[in-house]
Order: structure tokens, then C-alpha cells, then sequence
């Protein structure tokens, strides 16, 4: 990649926002179930919280989205927003990339929530792509939590930071279980990057 400052690519959902936590009281909700009833421990797509009985993740998302306002009300996850700060004052750009569009007729509330959001926990960044396919827009390093995201990028070469969910426990590193530790990697892979090595990533997967 041919650009004069280091880029990390962020996903937003399961790594700077606690989408998981989020998403659980609302479905509860949904659901109509005590929300300490819904296994914490979910996979990708959350299955295991029977919500295909009551048509499925794509109903449940518009109603976390439209009439609870997910992408305005969700909390960060811990230490998120800080390093971040931190991480653009060492001169990482931070270029927020998120698939918050694979619903229809609804990316006008999605897109506001989202930018609020930001703003409102002074979260930086230089760029936003709201994208589903991560591997077109180009980053020197990506942090993301989905399985099949950090398979993709990986496939594509790109190098890619785990962040630590129960929806990719069986995924090889490199992977960060915390802000701190996504930090110290990143910070390394920058180095690395000014240096002309990027052995942080190889060999690793
Ligand atoms: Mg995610």
C-alpha cells in the first residue's frame, strides 16, 4: 500500500463497541425473556438465543437499530476509546471500517447513530467506510472480531488482529484480548512498518 501514514482498519461492532452486551438486553426484551436466561457465550449470529423462532437476526437487528437506537445506546468496550485517542496522537490513522448498511432502508439512522456515537465518546478517526466487503478499502493493519471478516482479510493477505469475542475463540492469532493488548500490537506492527518488516504478521496463520 502506498500511503505516507500507517492505517489501521477498526471494525466497530464486538471491538470498539460492546455490541454483544448491547444487543442482549434488547433481545431479551425482544424476546420476551429474562436477559440472565441468554447465554452470554454466543456464536456469530446469536442462535443461541432461539431468535429464529421469532423471525430471525435480521428482525431483531431492525428493532435493536430503529426503536432502540443500538449504535447510539451501546457503551464502548473497555479502554477502547482512550487507546484509540492514543494510538492517533503516535500518528496511527484510524479509518473505521463497519458493515451497519446490510439492511435495507434503514442507513440513514444507522449512519447518524453511528457518527454520534463517535463524537460522542471522542472516539478519532480520519476515515469511515461503511463497507461489507473489508478487503477493498485497504489498511496496513485490521482489528476485527467476526470469523468470517479475519478469514477474508487474512485470505487477501491483509494483516489482522482478533479481537477476542466468544464468537472467535478457535481463530489463530495474532489476537487481543483487550485494548491493552491491541495497542502494544499495533504500536509494534507500526514500528515494524516504518522499518520495512512486518514480521508481527507472518507465519502467524
Ligand atoms: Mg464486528
Amino acid at each position: 500500500m502506498n500511503e505516507s501514514s500507517f492505517i489501521l482498519g477498526v471494525d466497530l461492532d464486538g471491538v470498539v463497541g460492546d455490541f454483544y452486551a448491547a444487543m442482549r438486553i434488547i433481545a431479551a426484551e425482544w424476546l420476551n425473556k429474562p436477559a440472565e436466561s441468554l447465554t452470554a457465550n454466543v456464536g456469530f449470529g446469536l442462535d443461541e438465543w432461539g431468535i429464529a423462532e421469532l423471525g430471525g437476526y435480521d428482525r431483531l437487528h431492525r428493532f435493536a437499530v430503529t426503536q432502540r437506537h443500538l449504535f447510539r445506546e451501546m457503551r464502548p468496550i473497555k479502554d477502547a476509546p482512550a487507546t484509540l485517542r492514543k494510538l492517533s496522537n503516535r500518528g496511527v490513522r484510524i479509518r473505521i471500517i463497519t458493515n451497519r448498511l446490510f439492511l435495507k432502508y434503514s442507513h440513514k439512522t444507522s449512519i447518524t447513530q453511528t457518527v454520534e456515537w463517535l463524537d460522542n465518546y471522542d472516539i478519532p478517526y480520519w476515515d469511515i467506510c461503511f463497507m461489507n466487503d473489508k478487503v477493498a478499502v485497504g489498511a496496513h493493519v485490521y482489528i476485527d472480531d467476526a470469523p468470517q471478516n479475519i478469514t477474508q482479510l487474512r485470505g487477501g493477505g491483509n494483516n489482522t488482529i482478533v479481537f477476542t469475542n466468544s464468537t472467535n475463540t478457535g481463530l489463530p492469532g495474532p489476537r487481543a484480548d483487550s485494548w491493552k493488548e491491541a495497542e502494544r500490537i499495533v504500536l509494534e506492527a507500526m514500528d515494524e512498518w516504518r522499518t520495512g518488516t512486518m514480521n508481527l504478521f507472518s507465519g502467524n496463520y
